[in-house]
């Protein structure tokens, strides 16, 4: 079941709230209007994402955040009279209208004017009229207001309604001729001829469609007053001022260049799409650098840990393990699974070769996804040091067992079908494993570390996939947790000169306060 206003109350704290917007009168409005009923039948589940959605006539209703931050740059008050162009699902007039006196609004489409008329009917929101029409043109026989907002993107603040503010009034505009990027601007009537003018940054809508904005094929009609449109330094600018320009990277120049980061104990590449076939060789060179010149001898990935241990014994010429399949097979198998990570490794084996197994660079996964790779390896491990410990741990797994090969559902059967929980078992099972080391390391250190880490992963794995059913940030963190903690236990085994260098998604290593992973997810 739906769970709507606990859903909407969430969405008002986290992705406006959280995000800027501090006016009570603001948030209180958008507790009280019930989103899910100004989106298309069948979208009510996604209403209160931070999302626009489609709606009639090729529309859109904007994305909660926006309205908000709108009607926000609108100053609207209570006892204000205001105008919106582009009533769409009527949802932002609903909001202005539990705030202010009267709103007036209008929309182009018929269709979707008579669909919000509805909708305030049956709500019963008196304080909102709404006309078919071109907004453009304004609503002189209401005029003047005390805000305007205009809810798609003109060439520029249409000249009807910079007549229509009052003194003192506010016009907040998208302008600007790129559908993917345009403007959001406010404009104050300041006197009897004269307006000021603020850009708020880079916003997307739909086009304003009429005399003083777009005509259907796209060209600007007339657009009023014009604008000055301030072209503040753009992303990419921002990032061509920062970049550095680097050789080929099978040029040995290449890998001089990262030099730089010899003295640091951990180095973090990151990417944003797992990467091309160029990305990954260049990844590659800069930890062969990294490894060859400055001493680093860790190599964790984003990938799971009893997948990653295989080619660990590979590159450190372990024997492998018996009785275990392939590694890599679940998705996604292209990101490991491919020639150019192949290269790497093989690289890897003939750098080891002539090393001491304490100097040799180990290939290790910080990820938690394969439970049952994990637990074959951890009984395989206790088979070989301690079969009686081995017998308890088969019993404890065994709880597991219904839902190894589609973790998924485990969380939702606890939860909701009352199966059995398995976090005391597998909590005991590593509890058991941690408390053995001193003798079970007697034997291997890097096999314990192994079998441990798999018990790790055990126990994190039953709770991520249990919380998980829930959604929301706690999963994640679960993860990013483990990640972490499993870097921190190879850097502890690796003792106090281990360097080790990362190979992990952007959303993993990156600063999520500044992002809003952070700021908005408390991811
Ligand atoms: N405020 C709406 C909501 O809360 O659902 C979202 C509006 S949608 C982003 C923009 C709307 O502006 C569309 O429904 C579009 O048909 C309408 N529109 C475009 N040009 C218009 C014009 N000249 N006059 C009135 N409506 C217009």
């Amino acid at each position: 079941m739906l769970d709507l206003p606990r859903a909407r109350d969430r969405m008002v704290n986290i992705h406006v709230g959280r995000r800027g917007i501090h006016d009570r009168e603001i948030l209180q409005a958008m507790r009280e209007v019930p989103r899910e009923a100004f989106v298309e039948p069948g979208f009510e589940e996604f209403a209160y994402e931070d999302t626009p959605l489609p709606i009639a006539d090729g529309q859109t209703i904007s994305q909660p955040y926006i309205v908000a931050f709108m009607i926000e740059m609108a100053d609207v008050k209570p006892g204000d009279h205001v105008l919106e162009i582009g009533t769409g699902s009527g949802y932002a007039a609903a909001v202005m209208s539990r705030i202010v006196e009267q709103v007036y609004t209008i929309e182009r489409h018929p269709g979707l004017a008579e669909a919000a008329k509805r909708r305030f009917e049956k709500l019963g929101y008196q304080n909102i009229e709404v006309r078919t029409g071109d907004g453009t043109k304004g609503w002189p026989q209401a005029a003047p207001f005390d805000a305007i907002v205009v809810t798609a993107s003109g060439p520029g603040a249409p000249l009807a309604l910079q007549e229509q503010l009052d003194v003192g009034s506010r016009l907040v505009i998208p302008v600007g001729d790129d559908p993917d990027l345009q403007r959001l601007l406010k404009v104050t009537r300041t006197g009897a001829a004269t307006y000021s003018e603020e850009d708020f940054g880079g916003v997307r809508f739909v086009p304003l469609i009429g005399e003083q904005g777009w005509s259907e094929n796209g060209t600007a009609t007339d657009v009023g007053r014009p604008l000055r449109h301030p072209h503040p330094i753009s992303l990419p600018d921002m990032i061509a001022a920062a970049a550095e320009p680097l050789p080929d990277f099978d040029d040995p120049a290449f890998g001089a260049l990262f030099d730089r980061f010899a003295d640091r104990r951990i180095v973090l590449l990151g990417e944003a799409s797992h990467g091309t076939s160029e990305f990954y060789r260049a990844r590659a060179a800069i930890t062969r650098r990294l490894i060859e010149r400055h001493g680093f001898t860790i190599v964790a990935v984003e990938a799971d840990w009893p997948d990653a241990a295989a080619i660990d014994r590979y590159v450190r010429h372990r024997r492998p393990r018996t009785g275990t399949g392939a590694p890599f097979l679940r998705f996604p198998t292209w990101m490991w699974r491919n020639t150019d990570v192949a290269a790497f490794t093989d690289w890897m084996r003939r750098h080891n070769e002539k090393l001491e197994p304490s100097a040799q660079a180990g290939f290790y996964g910080l990820d938690i996804y394969n439970m049952s790779g994990s637990i074959g390896a951890v009984l395989d491990y206790l088979d070989r040091v301690d079969p009686q410990a081995a017998k308890i741990a088969r019993e404890r797994y065994g709880c597991l067992t219904p839902w190894q090969h589609d973790p998924s559902t485990y969380g939702r059967a606890v939860l909701t079908a009352g199966y059995q929980k398995c976090e005391k078992a597998v909590l005991e099972q590593c509890r058991d494993l941690l408390a053995k080391q001193l003798e079970y390391a007697k034997r291997d250190g890097t096999d314990f570390l192994d079998a441990s880490q798999n018990a790790r992963l055990i126990a994190s794995a039953e709770h991520y996939y249990r919380i998980m059913y829930y959604g929301g940030a706690e999963s994640w963190n679960l993860r990013d947790t483990h990640m972490f903690e499993t870097l921190e236990h190879l850097l502890h085994a690796g003792g106090p000169n281990a360097k080790a260098v990362v190979w992990a998604h952007n959303s993993h290593i990156g600063d999520a306060r500044f992002t809003e992973m952070g700021v908005v997810r408390d991811e």
